[in-house]
């Protein structure tokens, strides 16, 4: 998710140096201690449903990093999973938010048959099929075209340092029986791209990259390992919403494994003290959050320096800016500490458990916000006043948690009610219901709604299989309704 820095991200020397009381609860290893409890979560266990007849992308990119542009094969597998016939199949295409950086150059259907008289709203291309698309049948459709990559600092474009390929090739987005296809505008206010819009629901990738220039100096971080084969980069990665690439020739990288998983790091010259800090620092997350819900399931998660001023989450992968690598002072008094475990939450939150990140972003924004402190009281609880009162506290945060991105104020409200309003709130209904109902609850959620997208009232449904304590005066209190 896109979170700017706090505004004192430069100056965390004026930050209390003590903490003025400590309030920590440390987080329970047992979380779910009673019968009752641990055998609803037991059974809940074996209930993760692997979503069948997914989506399959087969993407082909020949990047030219010095010349900023790239040429695309993809093949989408697609199969109708609702109860009704398509005439007509949704490829929405976020590279053209940026004029001129997509070019379709073709696009045909299964029988290979050319397809012209498609419709086009916004980044939405609304493409006729030659035959209904009935219920469980699968077809497919094979583009051509062209990325010249935009000059913008964030996860579509080219930079100084890098270039950043996030939300880059046309998907089917997920399709609501009531709703129809769930697809939203990116909202940019004062020329700030304001949360996430892209919807998207588990696929697989199959995907190669081919460079053309330069490429003994160049280095890929990618949401999955590569194996290479005659300067062919192919990836494979599975139960994923997105595959993200961050390329550059400036990467330091350091790489631990830990219970099996590489976490590997990918920084700027000035920063490679803390590219190897920020590796130990995503291994406690990442053990923590294992606990909390069930294990990380990927065989490497991958950490890139942002060359821009903010961080984002994708699957299999972080970016956390560059301002927060360079400020890293050897302490967990410090932005890197307080930030990758917000990222890696996130491959719990909008990786596995999925959200629409436009209409209810608090379900996995105001979650990664509040993992922040779940991991302090692990590891450093005479720290975690300090994170209240600087990460919360100080910016005197309100507005409604479950508001959408299309909030009056832009950015700054939309992160004062969604992300830190939205962690008092959470720290609320955990006051109220107690730790063990809290971490049962969130645990329940985890796993009924893994590889599915979660609406709140599934997060209020977790929290009422283990608690029956009224919970409506926070609701009214912080929501909407
Ligand atoms: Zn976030």
């Amino acid at each position: 998710m896109v979170f700017t820095l706090p505004a004192p991200h430069v100056q965390l020397t004026d930050l209390p140096t003590e903490p003025t009381r400590n309030s920590a609860n440390p987080i329970p290893t047992d979380i779910a201690t009673t019968p009752t409890a641990s055998s609803i979560l037991s059974s809940a266990l074996n209930e993760v449903k692997i979503p069948e007849n997914r989506t399959h992308y087969e993407l082909n990119l020949t990047l030219n990093y010095y010349t900023h542009y790239g040429i695309v094969e993809e093949i989408i597998t697609y199969t109708n999973r609702s109860t009704r016939a398509f005439e007509e199949l949704l490829l929405s295409i976020p590279p053209k938010n940026y004029p001129g950086s997509f070019t379709l150059q073709s696009l045909s259907d299964a029988d290979g048959n050319s397809i012209t008289n498609w419709r086009e709203e916004g980044i939405n291309l609304y493409v006729p099929l030659a035959q209904p698309l009935q219920p469980n049948q699968t077809t497919s459709l094979r583009l051509n075209f062209r990325l010249d990559f935009p000059t913008v600092e964030g996860t579509f474009g080219v930079s100084g340092r890098q270039t950043n390929l996030m939300n880059w090739y046309p998907y089917i987005p997920p399709y609501d029986e009531t709703e129809g296809w769930i697809t939203h505008p990116q909202q940019v206010v004062n020329n700030m791209v304001v949360g996430e819009y892209v919807v998207n629901e588990v696929a697989d990738f199959d995907v190669t990259l081919k460079l053309t220039d330069r490429e003994e100096l160049i280095e890929v971080a990618a949401s999955a390992p590569a194996e290479e084969t005659n300067g062919v980069r192919s990836y494979h990665l599975e139960l994923a919403r997105g595959f993200a690439f961050s390329i550059s020739d400036s990467y330091f990288e350091h790489e631990i494994v830990q219970d099996g998983v590489r976490i590997h790091s990918y920084v700027f010259m000035e920063a490679q003290d803390a590219g190897e800090a920020v590796t130990e620092i995503a291994a406690q997350a990442l053990k923590l959050f294992g606990e909390l819900y069930y294990p990380y399931p990927r065989e490497m998660l991958t950490i890139v320096a942002a060359d821009f001023l903010h961080n984002m989450e994708m699957d299999g992968m972080v970016m956390i800016s560059y301002g927060v690598f360079d400020f890293y002072n050897d302490t967990p008094k410090t932005n890197l500490t307080i930030l990758t475990p917000h990222e890696v939450s996130h491959q719990w939150f909008y990786s596995l458990v999925g959200n629409d990140q436009a209409k209810e972003p608090w379900l996995d924004e105001a979650l990664a916000t509040y993992h922040e402190v779940l991991f302090y009281q692990r590891y450093h609880p005479d720290l975690v006043q300090w994170w209240w009162d600087n990460r919360v506290s100080g910016f005197a945060p309100q507005g409604n948690v479950n508001s959408d991105i299309y909030i009056a104020g832009g950015y700054e409200a939309y992160r004062n009610a969604v992300y830190l309003h939205g962690a008092m709130f959470l720290q609320e209904i955990r006051d109220a219901v107690g730790d063990e109902a809290f971490f049962a609850a969130l645990k329940d959620y985890a796993i009924n709604n893994a590889y599915q997208i979660a609406t709140s009232e599934d997060f209020f449904d977790s929290i009422a299989k283990f608690s029956t304590v009224n919970l409506e005066s926070i609701r009214g209190q912080y929501f909407v309704d």
